[in-house]
């Protein structure tokens, strides 16, 4: 064996024997981390190294620094925010495509990440019940999923009034309205700051978060009034944070189509649920929608980080991302290139881990995945809400719940006792104007046992605040 190949086969045993450990504390160890940042830098050594180190050794010593540091995010009893385990298959394709380090940005240089990446994203589209012919690209997450779609949207509906966005910019050019529901994610406001819109108006949502369709039909009225309509881009949610709640989509795409306006959907968690046979129902109509957005990382259970942008019009997805150089061979059968669907250049194939876990899941896995997922978070809402002095705030459509303990201090106090317990990871917020504790079903290994323990965490931290 050369000397090469014995340091990666002794480094990649050493990562192999602590990622095997890591996983096995799951069901035992304290979901919270045990030192904060602060507290793991002051352990680290100050100094960089003079010369060199085995690479072996590196490997022990961060296990060995990082270890009191880590949240236990894969755990089956982590609820927080919305987060996703890994799938045995999708964490171990995810270790090849770092062994294998191709840069997956065109399909001549690296054509097997390429064609799974394809291949993942056709059977994405097929699952979700979204348009065929659509371009697929893989992001690092919603956020830029999010900025992907918009950034088609932006391009389209000034192309349409005359303005090439491209070459002219926004600067001088025709005012693109954006319209949102007032409980939209934060990441649809970062991408549009990212693309030069600024805030969208906000419609009004009802009492589970969704957008009001006759409230998103007045301000788009509004807009027409006086003339033509003008670009524009409505947003609309499938999964709300703290609810779970999807915006009505046919009713609120077919008026924003009426008007002109192009819509994208924001379903980071929320579009899973269309794979779904129970829950498709409840998103009839996205279908319609002219791009999509959602994560890989959560409802699929694929390792950080992997969001996924659809857009209809694959070659307004080209358009958008795509750059002329004289330095890239492009194949140009038609067929755009990964580095044309995405905001990056250079990037990691991180569509293979999705490839992998559809691959292990099949369809029927990923169905029996979300309404597992589902399941477990009725199951929570109702062991619960059955506690005395539990409120369960939201009707519980998909994988989301909020309780209240009565008044916000003590909510907040039951949420800290209970993240101090360290048996279960929950987030506090605020929703609706009460302070809320968040439970985000959303890792596939949540068992029955997970379920128990949490509902015993929650009476212990309430026991543990006074009334
Ligand atoms: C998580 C989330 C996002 C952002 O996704 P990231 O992967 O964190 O960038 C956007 N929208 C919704 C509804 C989300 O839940």
């Amino acid at each position: 064996m050369s000397a090469d190949e014995e340091a990666y086969r002794e480094a990649l045993d050493r990562a192999r024997a602590h990622s095997l450990e890591w996983l096995a504390s799951m069901p035992s160890r304290a979901v919270r981390p045990r030192a904060t940042a602060d507290g793991i830098a002051a352990t680290l050594p100050a100094e960089l190294r003079d010369g060199p180190a085995e690479a072996a050794e590196v490997v022990d010593e961060l296990a060995r620094y990082a270890e009191p540091g880590l949240m236990a995010m894969p755990s089956g009893r982590f609820f927080g925010w919305v987060i996703g385990g890994t799938l045995p298959a999708a964490l171990a394709a995810d270790w090849l495509v770092s062994a294998w380090d191709q840069n997956a940005a065109m399909r001549y240089a690296t054509p097997a990440v390429a064609a799974l990446e394809e291949q993942a994203g056709q059977w994405l589209l097929e699952l979700l019940g979204l348009p065929a012919a659509s371009g697929v690209g893989f992001t690092t997450g919603g956020t830029m999923a999010n900025f992907t779609g918009l950034a088609a949207g932006r391009r389209h509906v000034l192309e349409r009034v005359g303005w090439h966005v491209d070459s002219a910019g926004l600067t001088g050019g025709p005012r693109v309205r954006v319209i949102a529901g007032a409980e939209r994610h934060a990441s649809v406001d970062i991408a549009l700051r990212y693309l030069g819109l600024g805030l969208p108006t906000a419609v009004a949502a009802d009492e589970q978060g969704r957008i009001r369709p006759e409230a998103l039909a007045a301000e788009l009225e509004a807009g027409a009034a006086g003339g033509s309509p003008g670009p524009a881009i409505v947003v609309l949610q499938a999964g709300n944070l703290h609810s779970g709640a999807f915006d009505p989509m046919e009713e609120c795409i077919r008026v924003a189509h009426a008007h002109g306006a192009w819509v994208h959907v924001d379903g980071a968690f929320g579009l899973w649920a269309a794979a779904s046979p129970r829950y498709r129902e409840a998103l009839a109509g996205i279908e319609l929608a002219d791009s999509w957005a959602t994560d890989a990382h959560k409802t699929l259970n694929v390792p950080y980080d992997c969001g996924v942008a659809v857009v209809a019009n694959a070659e307004t997805l080209r358009a958008s991302f795509t750059a002329e150089t004289s330095y890239l061979v492009l194949e140009g059968h038609g067929v755009s290139d990964p580095f044309e669907r995405v905001p990056e250049f250079s990037r990691r194939a991180r569509g293979v881990p999705v490839w992998a876990a559809l691959r292990s899941l099949g369809r029927s896995g990923v169905v029996e995945l979300v309404e597992r997922l589902t399941d477990t978070a009725r199951a929570l809402a109702e062991r619960l809400g059955r506690l005395p002095g539990v409120e369960i705030l939201n009707e519980v459509v998909f994988t989301q719940l909020c309780l209240s303990f009565g008044s916000d201090k003590r909510t907040r106090a039951v949420t800290q006792a209970l993240i101090d317990d360290g048996e279960v990871w929950m987030s506090g917020s605020r929703w609706r104007d009460r302070a809320v504790l968040r439970i985000s079903v959303s890792n596939w290994s949540t068992d029955a046992g997970d379920i128990a323990a949490s509902i015993a965490a929650v009476e212990r931290a309430m026991a543990a605040v006074p009334d």
